[in-house]
């Protein structure tokens, strides 16, 4: 999409209907997504936004992963408090998409059937309540879209260092405005990613600029966090051209040129001695496995020089769980530069 087709619209783009409800040019709704299928039924909060100018159709989506509060509060303001006076284009979001998880402050999975709906995408019309509840999304939501932003955070025992990932499981030019898009988030650390049945990847794959934006964590509801994602992601409407004004760049902003990825090598007391955003060096030591009487099995090290994008904070961890993503940073690459014409 550019950001220059910014004229009055007069044709079908304007008609802005998902599910059977309709928005007017210039208006806000406000409904449920329903997901049917099977039982139980599911209902996810939907806002829809009809912008008075034409641009890209924009699905927001929050609460893909329950418990991570900044990020469902930051979809709802955004639903809520842009203007749709002032939009060119329109705004499908879905701030608490799984209500299953949220209602049983659930952490990364269903309590309904225990799957991770961020590695179900894009599900299955009769399968179950997650892979309906993707399905539902990615047909109504995600498909008739132009741009996906997914906002998420660290879970209940995720301790993270804010940061956006592009897609790049989508042909070239896809994977560039996506590159853009994370970009101009904000957000102090950019990544690239492609993660198998989640929603950005799916969306790029069906030819969407995908990203993730990541903030907050721990279960916490932060006002910072959430104000960087909101500002964060009207940035990121700026350079698509749906909201007059400048895309402005972060200056300090660096890039993840390689992630290494810990898994936990045994059940156990996992004591931690580092934090999201700090930064390591090889070798240095991160903490230490412990059997249930506090008697040390394993002493985790740093992989790589780099800093802790996120790492586990509960003090259990089952054999293979995410343990730490520890990230080797650089400046921004050549050719990063957003201009709103590139996007
Ligand atoms: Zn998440």
């Amino acid at each position: 999409m550019t950001g220059e087709d910014t004229a009055p619209m007069t044709s079908d783009k304007q008609r802005l209907i998902v599910q059977g409800m309709e928005v007017a040019v210039g208006e806000r709704a406000t409904g449920y997504l329903t997901i049917g299928g099977g039982e139980p039924v599911l209902k996810a909060p939907l806002v829809l936004l009809n912008g008075v100018r034409s641009g890209p159709r924009l699905a927001l989506l929050g609460g893909v992963h329950g418990a991570e509060y900044c990020s469902i509060e930051a979809a709802r303001r955004l639903a809520m408090e842009t203007d749709p006076a002032a939009l060119s284009g329109q705004i499908v979001a879905v701030p608490i998409v799984n209500m299953p998880a949220f209602e049983g402050r659930s952490a990364f999975v269903s309590p309904l059937d225990g799957k991770n709906l961020n590695r179900t995408f894009p599900g299955r019309p009769d399968g179950t309540p997650s892979e309906r509840l993707a399905w539902t999304v990615f047909k109504d939501v995600i498909e008739p879209a132009d741009v996906l932003i997914d906002l998420h955070g660290g879970d209940l025992f995720e301790s993270l260092s804010p940061y956006a990932i592009y897609s790049t499981e989508g042909t070239s030019e896809v994977n560039d405005r996506s590159r853009k898009l994370a970009a101009a988030l904000g957000l102090p650390v950019v990544a690239p990613g492609g993660t198998s049945g989640s929603a950005y990847e799916t969306a790029a794959r069906a030819g969407k600029t995908a990203v993730i934006a990541e903030a907050g964590d721990m279960g916490r509801l932060e006002p910072r966090w959430v104000d960087a994602l909101v500002s964060g992601v009207r940035n990121g409407m700026r350079l698509l051209g749906m909201l007059a004004g400048t895309t402005s760049r972060s200056m300090d902003q660096q890039w993840a040129r390689r992630a290494h990825r810990v898994q936990s090598p045994a059940a156990g007391l996992w004591y931690r001695r580092v934090d999201a955003g700090q930064r390591v060096t090889t070798g240095q030591e991160i903490g230490t496995f412990c059997d249930h009487f506090g008697r040390p099995l394993h002493t985790i090290t740093a992989p790589a020089d780099g800093m802790i994008l996120w790492i586990a904070s509960s003090l259990y961890l089952s054999k293979g769980a995410a343990l730490m993503n520890v990230v080797e940073l650089a400046p921004p690459p050549q050719g990063s530069g957003i201009r709103s014409s590139e996007v």
